[in-house]
């Protein structure tokens, strides 16, 4: 009995944070194009090297590569951004309250940034939310 050929996989993108990793994977298979995600496993027990241990991977077969490539470019730049909002309509979208702009900057507060730095001496780390935002068109600044 002979198996089947193993397809060659390829690395179509890398990612610090595998939340991230598992968001282009779902957009490769929304797409139609199998994938499946390397070393998310190490990043999840140590995040802090993430960098260091060549981050997450997301592989496609080998005759998928150029496709998954243009896909997660388009992914990554936001092209699927607005199909999103007219599918789910209800999910709330960050805006200025002052002039609706939704370009602005978000950045941790400093006590965030403190309970970060206390954790990191205990060897624990989360993904932390930021909610201080700048608004790029009026510079209102506000808190969520
Ligand atoms: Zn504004």
């Amino acid at each position: 009995m002979t198996l089947p050929p193993v397809p060659e996989f390829v690395t179509v993108g890398v990612f610090t944070n595998p939340l991230d990793a598992h968001l282009a994977k779902g957009r490769l298979e929304a797409e139609g194009i199998s994938a499946h995600i390397l070393n998310e496993h190490y990043i999840w027990a140590n995040w802090p090297l993430s960098d260091a241990l060549g981050g997450v991977k997301v592989q496609v077969a080998h005759h998928n590569a150029d496709g998954a490539k243009k896909i997660l470019t388009a992914h990554i730049a936001g092209a699927y951004e607005q199909d999103l909002k007219q599918e789910f309509p209800q999910i709330e979208h960050k805006a200025c309250p002052r002039c609706g702009s939704e370009e602005f900057e978000s950045t941790l507060p400093l006590s965030y940034l403190l309970l970060v730095i206390f954790t990191l001496g205990l060897g624990i780390i989360f993904p932390m939310r930021q909610s201080n935002h700048t608004c790029l068109s009026c510079g209102l600044r506000w808190k969520d």
